[in-house]
């Protein structure tokens, strides 16, 4: 059975046979170089860093940390433990949660997503009214349009991380944000309940850094009046490539119908990263097209210098990011851009390909 094809094969001929052997051969031993490259650190090779976080959502991933060799955690979905639990997680459960998580980091960050719920991530024991059917769960009451019209949810979870983090930096991020004002709410509601720690003497983190993700097009509008009000920004590419091309992210006839790499996402994500440089925000990117080493160094090429990604990617991104010259690959990314190159993702292999770059 090859997996990484989707494929089985029965009654292989000695020829495939041979071919799968030779295969298998090539990815154990990239494998074990990926496993040797752990230690290094992940800067270009004209000295760039890039730092590489992992995408994670229990309490096990944690653990990737370590296997891996990643910088932190640069998007732990609290949603998880909801989607996975019968009954709604008391505060109490969701802090030790987020405590387990934050020890295994130690010194790395760990950047904590509020909720992520509604929509298609329907909780089974929240109760929904009949008029609360939608033709559009993507873009319909979630993240944080629900947090903050159930705002005892968000208190609750504002409370765990808050208690959770004593003594440490907590880094919280609320999802979906449409507008500015989103944003401002659900941080003066993290901020509300820090008073009221305060006021009872609680023990409380020594300092909070405040995150939006951008997953919705309309919020790249009005970055001028967000930026100045987060700590970071984070690029959610699942969502918002599917806004973009309003193209349903789960639809298998669409999978592969609009490219990472279409010139119109990159033309996107350049204004973002530019507008996040001009007023000194760090800037990242967490949805799967980071995991992609080739789309990991077209966005490299725009200037992103943070990536969260699933575990099993960060050998090979990291190997990508040793091998290339970050200022070459941001010429060549101004130049397709400005041109208007139609295969971008063609140019990109080819460019890699002269220079031995390997993207497996
Ligand atoms: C995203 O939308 O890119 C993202 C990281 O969030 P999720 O995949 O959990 O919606
Ligand atoms: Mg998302």
């Amino acid at each position: 059975m090859d997996v990484n094809a989707n494929a089985l094969l029965i009654r292989p001929t000695p020829d495939m046979d041979e071919a799968f052997d030779n295969k298998l051969h090539v990815t154990q031993k990239r494998r074990a170089e990926f496993a040797a490259m752990r230690d290094l650190p992940s800067v270009t090779a004209d000295g760039q860093r890039v730092e590489l976080m992992v995408n994670a959502g229990l309490r096990e991933d944690a653990q990737a940390l370590d296997m891996v060799g990643a910088d932190g955690i640069g998007l732990f979905r609290t949603e998880f433990q909801f989607l996975v639990s019968a009954t709604l997680p008391q505060r109490e459960k969701q802090q030790r949660l987020y405590k387990d998580v934050l020890d295994a980091a130690g010194d790395r960050p760990v950047i904590f997503r509020t909720v992520d719920i509604g929509g298609d991530k329907a909780l089974p024991y929240m109760q929904r009214e009949d008029d609360e059917h939608e033709d559009n769960p993507a873009m319909g009451w979630r993240a944080l349009r629900l947090a903050l019209d159930r705002d005892a949810l968000m208190k609750a979870q504002a409370r765990a991380l808050l208690e959770a983090a004593a003594g440490k930096i907590l880094h919280v991020m609320f999802p979906m944000v449409s507008e500015p004002w989103e944003y401002e709410e659900a941080r003066a509601l993290v901020e509300h309940q820090r008073e009221w720690l305060l006021a009872r003497k609680k023990k409380l983190p020594i300092a909070v850094r405040y995150g939006a993700m951008l997953e919705v097009p309309a919020l790249a509008e009005v970055l001028d009046i967000l930026l100045p009000r987060v700590d970071f920004l984070s690029i959610g590419t699942n969502d918002l490539t599917q806004f973009l091309f309003a193209a349903d992210r789960a639809h298998p006839k669409l999978a592969e119908r609009y490219d990472w790499l279409s010139i119109a996402i990159l033309r996107f994500l350049d204004r973002v990263v530019r507008t996040c440089q001009a007023h000194a925000v760090p800037v990242g990117v967490c949805g799967e097209m980071g995991g992609r080493t080739l789309e990991a160094m077209a966005l490299i090429g725009l200037g992103i210098r943070r990536l969260s990604i699933t575990p099993a990617s960060v050998g090979p991104v990291k190997a990508m990011i040793r091998a290339i010259d970050a200022g070459e690959v941001q010429a060549l990314m101004r130049d397709l851009l400005d041109s208007g190159e139609r295969d971008i993702r063609a140019r990109l292999t080819q460019w890699a390909s002269e220079r031995h770059i390997e993207l497996g």
